[in-house]
This record gives C-alpha cells, structure tokens and sequence, in this order.
C-alpha cells in the first residue's frame, strides 16, 4: 500500500549537519518527499507531539532535547512508508541499530538519535497533521 509517514530529521542531526545527507539516503531509497519544512520546537509542541509518552521518566529530557534547536519535518511517501522507515531508521538505541540505518550512521544516544518515525499508521494519522495541512503535502 502506497502511504504516508512522517519524519522528523531531530536536533542533533541538524546541528551536527547530517541534513542533506539523510535527505539524500531518503531519496536514494525510493521515498518521495511531499512535503518538508524547518522548524524549531517549542516546548509546549515538542509535549503535545510527543504525549504518549508522558508518564515516562524520560518524557522531560526528551521535550527539552527535541526543542533544543531546529529540526526538519517531513512527510515521506513510498509503499509501506511507515514500516520501511522504520526499518531505514533502525532501533531506539543506535548502540543496537543495524549497520547502515540512520540511527547507527548518524544517532549519539538512545534520546539523540538523529531521526523520528511514525511507527503506525495510526500514529501518522495524528503525526502528520500536527504538523502539515493537507494543502500542504504535494
Ligand atoms: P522510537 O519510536 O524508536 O523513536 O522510540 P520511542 O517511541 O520508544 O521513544 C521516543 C523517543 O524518546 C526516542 O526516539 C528517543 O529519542 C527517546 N527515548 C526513548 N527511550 C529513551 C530512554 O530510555 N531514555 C531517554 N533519555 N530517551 C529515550
């Protein structure tokens, strides 16, 4: 099924440059970007995106890296988007990610690590209008 997923390329990964790299991997493995903006976080944004998470003990840490500088939102589209991100991703902690994803090329820690995923549809479903409109997706 062709579908939707939202990325978010985070902090460290931006201040750190990996940018136009991770763009260019995305495109290299088939992804189309439909839509694409920077943004920096504010704290309060960073808490609502992330409020499934906020009875863990790192929801705190976690909202204040995410809003600790810019970060690219995206939405990318290919077949199985959500699940082949995830894979291209690797896991949580890029200390155990496969060779070659993005989180053991690019990730420091299990909370910076460089990319965000949805991980279900029914995440994207709430992920990608928190941050595009409709109108805004090509
Ligand atoms: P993901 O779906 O692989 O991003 O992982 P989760 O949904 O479980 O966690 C969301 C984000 O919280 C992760 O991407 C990390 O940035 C951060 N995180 C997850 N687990 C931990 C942890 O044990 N400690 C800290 N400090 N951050 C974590």
């Amino acid at each position: 099924m062709q579908e939707n997923t939202l990325a978010i390329i985070k902090p460290d990964a931006f201040r750190k440059n990996h940018l136009g790299a991770i763009l260019a991997r995305y495109e290299k493995e088939g992804f189309r970007i439909r839509a694409g903006r920077i943004r920096w976080l504010s704290l309060r944004e960073a808490e609502g995106f992330y409020k499934v998470h906020r009875e863990r003990p790192f929801f705190g840490s976690l909202t204040q890296f995410m809003a600790s500088g810019p970060v690219m939102v995206l939405v990318l589209h290919k077949e199985n988007a959500i699940l082949e991100h995830r894979t291209l991703m690797g896991s949580t902690d890029p200390g155990n990610a496969d060779p070659n994803t993005l989180r053991k090329l690019y990730g420091a820690s299990i909370e910076e690590n460089a990319v965000h995923g949805s991980d279900s549809p029914e995440s994207a479903r709430f992920e990608i209008p928190y941050f595009f409109p409709e109108s805004e997706i090509y």
